[in-house]
């Protein structure tokens, strides 16, 4: 089945930009005519190849077909130059491999999952997938999770530059860079707001531990990081703290993210923290207290995590003097301060309880003797 060729000739211009590539896409070509002098932009030329049109240089033949050039639209395959930062430089080319659209089918559903759970708002939420050592496929901005299909993917550098894709990258992708950064074995990352979860985000408040076997062995020890501007560098860096040792992190006043080695993984940690969290407000609904997992339960739960090769700062025995498996410190409490819940790193939220009762008493206190 070989398709006919279509041409056409934008020899005349100087510079090819990508509203050039776009036009040429529109116009259901399959081949596209340059000068010999004409500079194509990287982008026009990578947004060329990836949709299979030939870049073709004009001007030598009278009639003949013109002879496509030699020189891939792409950087070689074994890639050899890097960026400032000391990593390879990104190959668009893993945009469009069988792994890639694999991936991108993934995403698409996992999208549809969040969506469905309604763990993602509006355009809220996003899902990335780390395909190559500076290559991070991801979801676009303003587009539903619902919504999703393989075209609204694009492809970034560990940087966030685009390197392939229409549409333009989330600008949450920074959350996800910092982890895949500071975690090589992060595969994939999924940010989203599930309601249940998000109260505790916005209370600066974790669930306590020991009371359901899947969320110890898939999650564990829940941190929590301060509140930052959505989509700046600082906001991103806030979780670097916790990802080493929590796959699972609440995001102060925002939502959740979550690591995995997989996308689908990634949204299973999603699923099991919003459970867990929906689950524990109910049962504080009941009027009986909560039974709790004993420390001899705990561990073997922890041994079988161990054997899963998922993270847990409680595997650090040395920690453990301070940070018990269980929380049972706090009786019936299904929202701790997050240095009882991580013990690691968290730092209590900027409300100090302390000064917060000295406050009401020393309000009380100035109403009484006005008296
Ligand atoms: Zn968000």
């Amino acid at each position: 089945m070989k398709t006919e060729d279509k041409s056409m000739d934008i020899s005349s211009k100087k510079l090819v930009a990508m509203r050039d590539a776009e036009t040429v896409l529109a116009a259901g070509v399959n081949r596209v005519l340059i000068g010999p002098k004409s500079i194509v932009t990287p982008s026009a030329r990578d947004f060329l190849a990836q949709h299979n049109i030939a870049l073709v240089v004009n001007g030598k033949s009278n009639g003949a077909a013109p002879v496509a050039e030699k020189k891939s639209a792409y950087p070689p395959a074994q890639v050899t130059s890097h960026t400032s930062n000391g990593r390879p430089a990104p190959n668009p080319r893993l945009f469009n491999t069988p792994e890639a659209e694999a991936i991108k089918k993934e995403i698409c559903a996992v999208g549809r999952k969040l969506w469905m759970r309604q763990f993602v708002d509006g355009n809220g939420g996003n899902i990335s997938y780390r395909i190559g050592p500076n290559e991070v496929i991801c979801t676009p901005t303003l587009v539903s999770k619902y919504d999703l299909t393989p075209e609204d993917l694009s492809l970034v550098d560990l940087d966030g530059k685009q390197v392939a894709g229409t549409k333009p990258r989330t600008s949450e992708i920074f959350l996800h860079l910092e982890i895949y950064k500071e975690v090589p074995q992060a595969k994939s990352v999924v940010h989203c707001h599930p309601p249940h979860a998000t109260a505790y985000a916005i209370t600066g408040r974790v669930p306590p531990n020991m009371v359901i076997p899947e969320f110890e062995v898939f999650i564990g020890k829940v941190a929590i990081s301060p509140y930052k501007t959505p989509g700046t560098t600082e906001f991103a860096q806030t979780v670097l703290p916790f990802v080493k040792e929590h796959n699972t992190v609440l995001l102060g006043n925002h939502g959740i993210v979550c690591w995995a080695d997989t996308v689908t993984h990634a949204e299973w940690y999603a699923e099991i923290l919003e459970t867990y969290c929906w689950t524990l407000l109910l049962a504080s609904q009941l009027g009986a207290p909560i039974s709790f997992i004993t420390e001899q339960q705990g561990s073997d739960l922890l041994a079988i995590k161990k054997r899963l090769g998922l993270p847990d700062s409680r595997f650090d025995t040395s920690k453990m003097k301070e940070c018990q498996l269980s929380d049972l410190e706090v009786p019936g409490s299904i929202a701790l301060l997050p240095n009882a819940g991580e013990c690691i790193a968290g730092k209590p939220p900027e409300t100090d309880l302390e000064a917060l009762v000295k406050s009401v008493t020393d309000a009380v206190m100035q109403a009484f003797e006005a008296k």
